[in-house]
């Protein structure tokens, strides 16, 4: 059996299963051991992090008062990094064919009833269209995997395709990535591809439910898919997403491994995730989730929000619309920093919108507003939406990305960007009563800026009626 060594190159190695039963153990002794949890809400107070040791022992906690401090310092430490920026993003489901057999996703390749689709690059541009017309500048690509129908070949095209289309005002300008394991050379090729992040989701750390969830096709390779990360950055590409899908193994180690995975991402790179997503399983078709025993009570899944916020501060954390709205408030103050809006999970459903969206999609959303509905939603809240791209575009990644992160001198190019981008928002493409939301909320925090930067967005501000949008 493997030992567990944060700069191993072997998944048991950094996500080592002794480690994890350890971990837990000593949370379970410690977690209601009122000075070691004094101890460590002191260093969360530092909003440096917290270690997976450290982390797991809060989450054992029982004490409502030590929740509620949690939950304002999640609060304080999401406001010292991203402050009330939520950066909004859309899935493209290109296509639902799949050769895996995963149990817990519709897209497995036993499901003989679910309608089988892969778009054509036509198809693709009239989806990136109908995108770009509800606003979105980023997208998440998602893909089943199969090497025929959609080979690495297929990605690439479509993101080249993606990102070639210049509609009206609009263009894409970052595309995320997640799709399944792969080659160091095929890496290699996405980043040359200009992608965004890189996201896949563990769906589980422990290795036996793992095998058990997987039980054919090339994701059944534990090794091959823990792994993929380490070789993703091997090949240059400095953003990757990480996440655990939520009610597939008990809630406590997948926490701890998640932990585990981005302190190892960040000892070997020097840098840890960009983003970690929270997915917690949903129902969908051929996908009973009474099935599975492991389901996440909203109370624990807030609670792993806000410890996550506290022991990886940096990190961007998104939450899908798998979330309906009240959850999705609730969690925004804990520390999610990307949420996605007017989603649809069928490959071909935005260009649709008249069809039903039946048959292709993957899991039933819960949160059904349109992107202009969050969008003044998250006003009302006083979050800033932003569509920022700007240090994607700039470089501004990885390492650096993290090292401005950590400073808390991100905000120095977020604020005034996310603004921006704001206003590129209200004026193409909000509804007459969004915008005025926006114009009010964009009149208030110029007002904050120190004098030179507001100077400065005036002055980009009156080039976006050119079309040029001038990032900080
Ligand atoms: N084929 C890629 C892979 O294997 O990683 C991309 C996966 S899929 C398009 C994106 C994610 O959806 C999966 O990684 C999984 O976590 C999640 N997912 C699958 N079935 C789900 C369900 N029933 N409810 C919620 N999320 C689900």
């Amino acid at each position: 059996m493997e030992k567990y060594d944060l700069m191993s190159d072997k998944a048991e190695g950094f996500i080592n299963a002794g480690e994890i039963a350890l971990t837990l153990s000593t949370a379970l002794k410690y977690g209601n051991d009122a000075a070691v949890v004094r101890q460590i809400l002191a260093k969360a107070r530092e909003k440096k992090g917290l270690s997976h040791a450290e982390a797991a022992v809060l989450l054992l906690n029982e004490d409502e008062e030590v929740w509620h401090e949690i939950a304002t310092l999640a609060e304080e430490v999401k406001n010292a990094y991203y402050g009330n920026r939520v950066v909004l993003f859309a899935p493209l489901y290109l296509s639902n064919y799949c050769v895996n057999g995963c149990t817990y996703c519709p897209y497995h390749a036993q499901n003989k009833h679910i309608f089988r689709k892969k778009m054509t690059q036509e198809e693709i541009k009239a989806e990136v269209i109908a995108l770009q017309d509800m606003g979105h500048k980023r997208l998440a690509l998602e893909a089943g995997e199969h090497p025929v129908y959609n080979p690495l070949e297929y990605i690439l095209e479509s993101i080249d395709t993606i990102y070639g289309i210049k509609h009206k005002s609009g263009a894409i300008r970052r595309v995320n990535v997640n799709i399944a394991a792969t080659t160091v050379e095929d890496y290699r090729r996405l980043h040359a591809a200009k992608i965004g992040t890189y996201i896949l989701f563990q769906e589980t750390y422990n290795k036996e439910d793992y095998e058990k969830l997987h039980p054919r096709g090339p994701k059944s390779d534990y090794k091959w898919h823990t792994e993929a990360m380490d070789r993703a950055m091997q090949a240059g590409i400095e953003d990757v997403g990480l996440g655990v899908l939520f009610g597939l193994h008990n809630y406590a180690s997948e926490f701890v491994g998640l932990l585990m995975h981005a302190e190892h991402l960040e000892a070997v790179y020097g840098a840890g995730p960009h983003t970690v997503s929270v997915p917690r399983l949903c129902p969908a078709d051929d996908i009973d989730t009474a099935d599975f025993a492991n389901a996440l009570p909203d109370k624990v899944f807030l609670k792993i929000i806000a410890l996550l916020r506290l022991a990886i501060p940096y990190t961007g954390m998104i939450i899908s619309t798998r979330e309906g709205q009240r959850i999705r408030e609730q969690a925004l103050k804990l520390g999610i920093s990307q949420i996605s809006g007017g989603s649809r999970t069928s490959v071909g459903g935005y260009a649709a919108e008249s069809e039903p969206e039946k048959d292709s999609a993957q899991f039933e959303i819960s949160d059904r507003r349109s992107l202009d509905e969050v969008v003044r939603w998250l006003m009302e809240l006083g979050c800033v939406p932003s569509f920022c791209t700007s240090c994607y575009g700039n470089g501004r990644v990885g390492e650096d990305f993290m090292s401005l992160c950590k400073k808390q001198l991100i905000h120095r190019y977020c604020t005034p960007n996310a603004l921006l981008t704001l206003k590129e928002y209200l004026d193409n493409y909000a509804t007459p009563e969004t915008a005025a939301v926006g114009e009010s909320l964009l009149a208030r925090e110029m007002a904050l800026l120190p004098e030179v930067t507001r100077r400065f967005l005036q002055k980009r501000i009156s080039l976006l009626k050119e079309n040029k949008v001038v990032f900080f």
